[in-house]
């Protein structure tokens, strides 16, 4: 069963809930029905964790432009005769 992060629009408290299908959520401290799921993206989290991630698509990315330079290098000096 799926476990989400909720908060309550009401009164604010945050609380976990497993969550069948066709479930009404209610709030565990007022009842109201006027949840947020959360989103609990580990990239979501922190701007240092998302920031983390950018750097790491960077080197990704400046990894994959060398390849494809690299490659076309190949390509050339093995069509040079
Ligand atoms: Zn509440």
């Amino acid at each position: 069963m799926p476990m989400f992060d909720f908060s309550c629009q009401g009164c604010e408290h945050s609380f976990e809930l497993l969550v069948r299908k066709g479930d009404t959520i209610c709030c565990p401290a007022c009842g109201s029905e006027t949840v947020e799921k959360l989103l609990s993206l580990p990239a979501l989290k922190t701007s240092s964790t998302r920031g983390l991630a950018m750097q790491a698509a960077k080197r990704r990315d400046k990894a994959q432009a060398t390849d494809r330079v690299f490659e076309q290098a190949k390509y050339e000096a093995s069509h040079d005769d």
